[in-house]
């Protein structure tokens, strides 16, 4: 069984959810499909939640509105019938809101009780239009019911014994169901929500992957898999088709967007593959981490601020040497793994596409 995890640009309006519906039916061994707010949902309802505090009543009801239209529009360009279970949604998410009005800071605990409705939108819009497009029985389910987390309200951590219990509850449903739920969202073990820390929808997936035992979890996202550095920086950079985990999570740890964090810690411990892929470009093989060998060079380039970390492995040696020859950055931090630069040029993009071009 597999799982797919989609991010908020691939649910970002009616077309983008039809490219996901077309993905599913392409893959009939998907069991499960968990997904993120629509793009720009999680910003907009923190947006919602500051008017709401500082009691700006007016702003914060242009917002709410413009959030629901926005996902009403989805809903409608979907023709899909789900006024009802938007209203609900909707009722509870001016009560969240008005529950934070004029408390002057937003308080954690509130926040994620705000935040989880971005992706219970977005899921309840999916798994509608899933259900007419397809012949499998589609199911939504509420992530929250085994995604037990601690209280560390806006980051939480998984409480890995009382989720792989919690599981057994969904096992029947999914021998014959596509179950479609959400990313991000949890609950304590007294069902208060919580949420795994920002773009933590990656860690959902993959803490669903080693409670269900998955062969594999696959990211969808708008890049077509993980690249030897950020593109938008280095238009040369290359998707790196196969990489360890250990090259992954060191590139998400120091900068790379692709991943969330700790979205490794699962499947390196239950030891599935995590296949980064393209909602828009599906065909693009994308990047597999898994289980991989190492073998000795640069892997990849991350930036973070003004911090530049070169990844890979034995790096001590002549890709490093290479550097001696630009000026305009100090070593940071250097080990067998990794080499931290900090770039003190002016221009530090441009020395990012430099250090590239020449040890990439
Ligand atoms: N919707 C959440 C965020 O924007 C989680 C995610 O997308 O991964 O941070
Ligand atoms: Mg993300």
């Amino acid at each position: 069984m597999k799982i797919f995890k989609f991010g908020g640009s691939s649910v970002q309006d009616a077309t983008a959810m039809k490219r996901v519906s077309e993905i599913i039916l392409n893959h009939s061994n998907c069991g499960i499909v968990v997904v993120s707010a629509t793009k720009n949902t999680t910003n907009e309802l923190e947006q919602i939640a500051k008017s709401a505090s500082l009691n700006e009543v007016n702003l914060m009801q242009k917002q709410l509105e413009s959030l629901t239209l926005r996902h009403r529009a989805i809903a409608d360009d979907l023709e899909l019938d789900i006024g009802l279970s938007l209203s609900e949604l909707e009722s509870e998410l001016q009560m969240c809101s008005q529950s934070i009005l004029g408390d002057g800071e937003i308080l954690p605990k509130k926040m994620d009780a705000l935040y989880s409705l971005g992706e219970r939108f977005s899921s309840l819009i999916l798994s509608s239009y899933l259900s007419i497009q397809h012949d499998r029985a589609i199911l939504l389910k509420d992530i929250r019911e085994i995604m037990i987390t601690n209280d560390s309200w806006n980051c939480a951590s998984p409480l890995i014994g009382e989720i792989s219990q919690r599981v057994q509850l969904w096992k029947p449903a999914i021998e014959d169901a596509l179950i479609v739920t959400q990313g991000f969202i949890g609950s304590t073990i007294s069902g208060e929500t919580t949420t795994l820390g920002r773009e933590g929808s990656d860690y959902s997936a993959t803490l669903l992957g080693e409670a269900f035992s998955a062969s594999e979890v696959f990211i969808w996202t708008d890049v077509a898999g993980v690249a030897t550095c950020d593109p938008r920086i280095v238009p040369s950079a290359k998707f790196i088709e196969q990489l360890s985990y250990d090259h992954a999570s060191r590139l998400a740890q120091f900068g790379a967007k692709v991943l969330f964090e700790r979205t490794l810690e699962p499947a390196m411990r239950a030891k599935f593959p995590v296949v980064v892929k393209s909602t828009l470009l599906p065909s693009e093989v994308g990047s597999r981490i898994f289980d991989l060998p190492k073998r000795d060079g640069v892997v990849g380039l991350a930036l973070e601020g003004d911090i530049l970390s070169i990844i890979g492995e034995n790096l001590l040696s002549e890709e490093v040497s290479i550097l001696n020859n630009l000026s305009d950055y100090e070593i940071y931090k250097q080990t067998n793994e990794y080499v931290a630069l900090r770039i003190l040029s002016e221009d530090i993009e441009d020395f990012v596409r430099e250090v590239h071009s020449k040890i990439l």
